[in-house]
């Protein structure tokens, strides 16, 4: 994945014909790497979501920085607009709350496990990107122009962190986890 030119820096797809692996480099049994590829995923979920909200910060500082320097008028910047105001009040309390809700599935995972924290994980899985997704979006709008080039960091986030909603389960997929375990108890008892 990525762009001819940009050096392909993400994923690449690996085929594997006749692959003879020595036994001694097995990680674990024999037809087991699968479940160990999941048991992986809900560590793994948390850590993306870590690295999304610094985004966010760095997106947010950005984006801050641009609407006290950009000047729209003889008297007045960006940051002077009660506009781009809402877009960082939201972003600066998104971002808050995206990262108490980590912090909560951090606590749970650490006391309980990760089995036991699964609604948790795919409530942050789906909220976290969004909200990266949201202030990647303002940030690029406070620039105009600027933030479609590559100047800046932000169109590179926006192009690559897309795919946040995608991988390690696409945003559909763990809102039916939480779904699901909302609505269990709502069920009739079967018994
Ligand atoms: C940057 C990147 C990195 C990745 N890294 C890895 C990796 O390290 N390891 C790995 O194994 N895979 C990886 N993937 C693959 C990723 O997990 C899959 O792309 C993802 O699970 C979606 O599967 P799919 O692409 O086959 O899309 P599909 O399964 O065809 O889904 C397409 C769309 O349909 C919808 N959809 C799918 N299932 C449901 C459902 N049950 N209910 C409702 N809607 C649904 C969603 O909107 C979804 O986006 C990566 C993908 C990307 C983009």
């Amino acid at each position: 994945m990525g762009e001819a030119g940009a050096g392909y820096a993400s994923h690449a797809e690996i085929r594997y014909t006749n692959c003879k692996v020595p036994a001694s480099h097995l990680i674990h049994l024999e037809g087991q790497g699968f479940m160990l590829a999941q048991q992986r995923l809900g560590p793994g979920r948390i850590h993306h979501c870590m690295r999304w909200i610094g985004i966010c910060e760095r997106a947010l500082d950005l984006m801050c920085s641009r609407a006290v320097a950009r000047q729209v008028s003889s008297t007045e910047v960006l940051a002077d607009k009660q506009t781009i105001q809402y877009w960082i009040a939201e972003c600066r309390t998104e971002i808050d709350a995206a990262r108490l809700l980590v912090l909560h599935t951090a606590y749970k995972i650490e006391n309980e496990g990760s089995k036991a924290a699964k609604q948790e994980i795919s409530s942050i899985k789906f909220y976290v990107a969004h909200v990266l997704q949201q202030v990647l979006d303002k940030a690029i709008q406070v620039h105009g122009a600027l933030g479609m080039t590559d100047n800046l960091i932000l169109s590179w986030w926006y192009r690559h962190e897309r795919g946040a909603r995608i991988y390690d389960g696409p945003d559909e997929v763990h809102k039916t986890v939480v779904a699901k375990a909302v609505l269990k108890q709502y069920y009739p008892s079967k018994s």
